[in-house]
Formats: structure tokens, sequence, C-alpha cells
């Protein structure tokens, strides 16, 4: 058993000076999944720093007309927030498609950028696994590989991120901002979560002694056209096996902008900026839809678990399609 002492922070600063008093300290908020992995011994800190005091629980509007939502934010609170569903339905969709109501309840906006993967060999302290102990090996290469990556993965680690909101916040381009001894600063949502490469232990580029205290939207939410698609095993209360955020803007039947975030097939959501670059000015018709989904899936590799998630992938981005421009794609989903 994992000895462990708790102490509570009034202020950031605080929580960050206790954080950096102990190498082996963890931030705990809502403890959805941190509980998780201290019953399974995965993790095991000496020191758990409650954050929950901090004044970071604001959803607030920015100067430039984005939006800005604090750590300690619960997801429903974010979902049910009236100016969250009205400009960003997305994001409010992706959340409330994850989990269970108990758990967004008390889940923070925070946790649920820095929660695990769910790879079954990650929580199964019996077997190897190079994200949980680097250079142990990573039996899901040929091991049960369902859930894992289909794109972005190493021969070190194939693990997928789990989060439904960390999809919408990516397509949204959000924006994370950080708090530690070196001061505050900020990092675009693509560059937070990082892909396996040599270092599946490293989830973030969060540093050790940072915290997140804070998500911001731009402007653009896509809230006339906008779709999160997710397909999973079971109906309620299971990750994605492949999920698709997608906003649009349109002028007439010409994309003037659409951005698409894949979720279930990568250690980070998977975007491709350049795919995108690529629609605006296209007719949005079937042809269009399947040269993007195979633009962003360019060079998937499955594996004999999960290589139906290539195609079922290719069908959630034109369903996605679809349900955010009220059209019909058959053409591209056949
Ligand atoms: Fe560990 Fe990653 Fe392999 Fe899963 S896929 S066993 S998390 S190294």
């Amino acid at each position: 058993m994992n000895r462990f002492s708790y102490t509570r922070a009034n202020a950031v600063a605080d929580a960050i000076a206790q954080h950096r008093a102990n190498a082996a300290a963890a931030f705990i908020a809502g403890g959805t999944n941190l509980v998780d992995l201290l019953r399974e011994d995965v993790a095991r800190p000496k020191v758990l720093v409650d954050i929950n005091r901090l004044p970071l629980k604001q959803i607030e509007a920015t100067p430039d007309g984005g939006l800005k939502i604090g750590a300690l934010v619960t997801n429903s609170a974010v979902a049910y927030n009236e100016t969250v569903a009205a400009r960003y339905p997305l994001l409010a969709d992706a959340i409330l498609a994850g989990a269970s109501a108990q758990i967004r309840n008390v889940a923070t906006v925070g946790g649920n950028l820095l929660q695990r993967t769910r790879c079954h060999y990650f929580y199964d302290v019996g077997t190897p696994c190079n994200k949980r102990e680097p250079g142990s090996g990573c039996p899901a290469l040929n091991g049960i590989n369902r859930i894992h990556a289909i794109l972005g993965a190493s021969e070190q680690c194939i693990a997928v991120h789990p989060s439904d909101m960390c999809v919408a916040l990516a397509a949204l381009d959000a924006t994370v901002h950080l708090d530690g001894k070196d001061g505050a600063r900020t990092l675009a949502f693509a560059d937070f979560h990082r892909l396996p490469g040599d270092t599946p232990n490293l989830d973030t580029n969060l540093r050790d002694d940072e915290l997140v205290t804070a998500i911001e939207l731009p402007m653009q939410g896509f809230a006339s056209h906008h779709a999160y698609v997710k397909v999973r095993d079971r109906a309620s209360y299971a990750f994605a096996l492949v999920s698709a955020a997608l906003g649009v803007e349109l002028d007439g039947d010409r994309i003037v902008a659409a951005h698409c975030a894949l979720g279930g097939v990568a250690h980070k959501p998977w975007r491709r900026p350049e795919a995108e670059a690529r629609l605006r000015g296209k007719p949005l018709n079937a042809a269009t839809v399947r040269e993007f989904a195979a633009e962003l899936l360019r060079g998937a590799q499955g594996r004999p678990g999960n290589a139906f998630k290539i195609d079922l992938a290719r069908r959630v981005i034109v369903r996605a399609f679809e349900l955010a421009t009220q059209r019909s794609f058959e053409e591209a989903a056949s």
C-alpha cells in the first residue's frame, strides 16, 4: 500500500509551492481519474495537494470575444453554462457524450485534460508498460489492442487519449493557461498533449511544477454548423472507439472554414490543419468530404484488433459532416 500525506492549498502560488516541495507530489481536484490510479497502484504520490479551494471556478468573457473557463469548473457546469451551450455547443455536446452525470458533476476541466489513457495494460501493474515503467515493453503491440491508436503511434506505445472534451477543445483551437514557478504561460491546445514517440511516459508538455489554470476559447465557436459523433462499444458510459468533433463555416454551398479533430485514434486529439486549409473555398459535396477524410486518415495503421477503426473513422468523419451541415454524403460513406 502506498502511504501519502494530504494538504490543501488556498492560492495558486501556494499550490505550486507545496507541489515543488516534494518531487512525488500530485495535485488532486475531482479525482475521477487519479483515485482510479491510486487504487490500482499505478500512481504512487507521497503528497496529495488538494486544489479544490483555488479561485479557478469562473467562466468569463474575454476582451477579444472569447470565453475563459477556469480549470476547476466541473464538466457539468461547462456543459450547462448558457454561453457555452449557445456559442460553443460542440464543446457541450462532447462533454455530455462522456462519462456519467455523477462523474461529470465532480470532474474538472483541468483534470479532463490530464486524464491518462485507459489502456488495459497501463492499469495492470502485473504487466509491463512503457508508459508506466519506461523501457519495460508494450504488450498491447501484439496483445489486446481493440481500443488502441491507428495514427501517430510508436513502437513504444499505441495508447490513445480517452477524453471527449479534449477532442472538441482541439477542434475549437482552445488555448491552455498554465502557471508555475517561472510564472504564467499559455500553450496552444495542439501543443499541450504529446505523441508517444520514445517518451510515452509523458502525456503532455506540462512542466513538473506547473498547474493548468484555465482554458480559453476563441470567438469562433461554430455554433451554426457543428457535430460531435462518438462511436463506442456501449450506448453510454464508455470511451470512444472513434469520435469526431467538427465545426464548419459555410457560405452557401462553399466551405469557408472547417475544423475537425478525431478522438480514440491517437495519443492526442488528431487534427491535420493543412487538410483543413485545403477545404477552404471548396464546394460542400461527397467528393470534398471523401477527400478530406482520406487526408485526415493518411498513414493510418491498424493492428489485428483495431484495423476496423480506419474505415470506422472515415465513416464517422462523413457522418459528422452530414450532421453539421444537414446534408447527405452517402456516396462518400460507401
Ligand atoms: Fe503501456 Fe502504451 Fe503499451 Fe498501453 S499501449 S501497454 S499504455 S506502452
